[in-house]
């Protein structure tokens, strides 16, 4: 664990999925609430003893539902899933009969695997995709942006019951009232997993799934900045009149998400709420609120600007040539580097990045590239022109050592001990990070 500690400290962190969290959720974490059995909604627990239990969770519900800006008569919450994929096969086993269709997009183009992924060769690798028929749509190769004449497209013939918005490597907008437009002309209920931009979405500094969709889903721990989890957010109450969804059963006045939803999670996917996660949870819902945190939000934003262009000024490729999030994919293929070196380069270099699939190119991608962790530790945008650099001369030693020791894995490898350039690249990035304190904890 110490170890642990000295690296994250010494590292720059760009994983665009990871983030540090606090003391106080770190705290909560580790606490008194891990001991307790506590199945079920808060208010009808099956154990006894859960008063101050049900109070944090009731709690923690509120706030996440302030922290969107959600009326309880319109919209409810369950904070008890695990993970995000836990939350998201929580909604499909709620709403779904096993074999129903789902139509997420696809993971080489940006998508999560918990939205169905299979293989090119037809490996079912999700769970999503083994118990129900998967078909997911894709972005445009050329561009990068999601094809939606494609998709409507392909919708229409495909007749998924759940239609499914949001991803884990897309630097864009999403349009959420064209796929309100496609779910409603294919009768499917319309979900957003916004896992990686929930905080953005929070903060307002994207644009609002909840605006457009049934269910919104969410991990807790991304661009949220709080503890490891899962969240589900799902439409109560009646139904608009005018836009005449037609969801699974026709005429309906009323949505029937929540008790489908919150039996599916528990008793059918999970047993007891992890309390000291829950209560974690709620101390970082009640930072999300803050005039501070909607700082943090911006500040994630301009500094994946300003490294977007500082890599572009470089000359660098990236997939839609810029961002309006979060991340950016910088696309290796023009460079003629494999991305697992360049991602073995940096993380010799203390740099944690991590190589990706960018579609409509050949077999060596690229990179995904996130802001929100090093602007928890405060960098700022001429920080991230600085880490630009050392990016930059990380591609130029994977450069010479692909050519000096050959791109294959083991060749590659090798050529990564002793080398003076790493070494001097990896005191350099030690160095800047070392300038940063760690949100959590001392060092
Ligand atoms: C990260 C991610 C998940 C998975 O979250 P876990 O909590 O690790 O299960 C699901 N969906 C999307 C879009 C993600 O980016």
């Amino acid at each position: 664990m110490g170890k642990e500690k000295q690296r994250q400290f010494k590292g720059i962190e760009l994983i665009a999925s990871e983030n540090f969290v606090c003391r106080a959720v770190m705290e909560a974490l580790g606490s008194h609430l891990s001991n307790k059995y506590s199945e079920g909604m808060p208010g009808a627990k099956y154990y006894t003893g859960n008063q101050y239990i049900d109070e944090i969770e009731f709690l923690c519900c509120q706030r996440a539902l302030l922290a969107f800006d959600l009326h309880p008569n319109n919209w409810g919450v369950n904070v008890q899933p695990y993970s995000c994929t836990s939350a998201n096969f929580a909604v499909y086993t709620g709403i779904l009969h096993p074999g129903d269709r789902i139509m997420g997009l696809d993971s080489p183009s940006g998508g999560h695997l918990s939205h169905g992924y299979y293989t090119f060769g037809g490996k079912k690798v999700s769970a999503a995709s083994i118990f129900f028929e998967t078909l997911p749509y894709k972005v445009n190769p050329q561009s990068g942006y999601i094809d939606y004449d494609k998709l409507e497209e392909k919708a229409l013939d495909f007749r998924p019951k759940i239609l499914i918005c949001g991803g884990s490597s897309y630097p864009r907008e999403w349009d959420y009232a064209r796929f309100r437009q496609i779910a409603d002309k294919c009768g499917a209920v319309l979900m957003c997993d916004m896992a990686h931009i929930s905080g953005l979405v929070a903060a307002k500094e994207v644009a609002s799934p909840f605006d457009y969709c049934d269910i919104v889903t969410s991990t807790t721990h991304k661009s949220l900045r709080g503890p490891r989890g899962g969240i589900i957010f799902y439409r109560r109450g009646a139904k608009p009149r005018k836009q005449g969804f037609v969801h699974n059963h026709g005429d309906d006045s009323n949505y029937d998400f929540e008790e489908k939803i919150n039996f599916a999670l528990y008793p059918s996917l999970q047993g007891g709420p992890h309390n000291n996660h829950i209560a974690a949870l709620a101390i970082a819902l009640k930072q999300v609120a803050t005039p501070e945190y909607k700082a943090y939000m911006q500040q994630v934003k301009r500094n994946a600007q300003a490294l977007a262009s500082a890599l572009l000024r470089r000359n660098f490729r990236l997939v839609t040539d810029g961002t309006d999030n979060h991340l950016l994919l910088w696309d290796l293929t023009a460079l003629g580097l494999i991305d697992r070196n360049y991602e073995k380069v940096c993380e010799a270099c203390r740099i944690t990045l991590n190589k990706c699939a960018i579609y409509g190119s050949i077999s060596p991608g690229g990179v995904r590239i996130g802001t929100p962790a090093m602007t928890s530790r405060g960098c700022l945008e001429e920080d991230f022109e600085t880490i630009a650099d050392f990016l930059r001369r990380a591609a130029q030693i994977t450069s010479i050592v692909q050519r000096e020791h050959g791109k294959s894995c083991k060749d590659f490898l090798k050529g990564l001990q002793n080398n003076k350039d790493i070494s001097e690249l990896r005191n350099r990035v030690e160095t800047f990070s070392s300038q940063f304190a760690m949100p959590g904890f001392d060092i």
